[in-house]
């Protein structure tokens, strides 16, 4: 499942160098993430790498993409 951010993102931007596979962009009002993109960081590190850096948790785990 692709990960996405959600409303509490701060967009601090500490996020967007840490992704393995440039899948987050700056947005409007916060930080986002391409589903088509996202691997959930598989292969590159054991947990996805933005959720473990950001200080608000607002990357989370997105029902509507799941796994391919
Ligand atoms: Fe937003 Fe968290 Fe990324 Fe900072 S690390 S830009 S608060 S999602």
């Amino acid at each position: 499942m692709a990960y996405k951010i959600t409303d509490e993102c701060i967009s601090c931007g500490a996020c967007e160098p840490e992704c393995p596979v440039h899948a987050i962009s700056e947005g409007e009002t916060a930080y986002k993430i391409d589903p088509a993109k996202c691997v959930e960081c598989v292969g590159f590190h054991d947990s996805p790498k933005c959720a473990e850096i950001c200080p608000v948790d607002a990357p989370q785990p997105d029902p509507a993409h799941p796994k391919k």
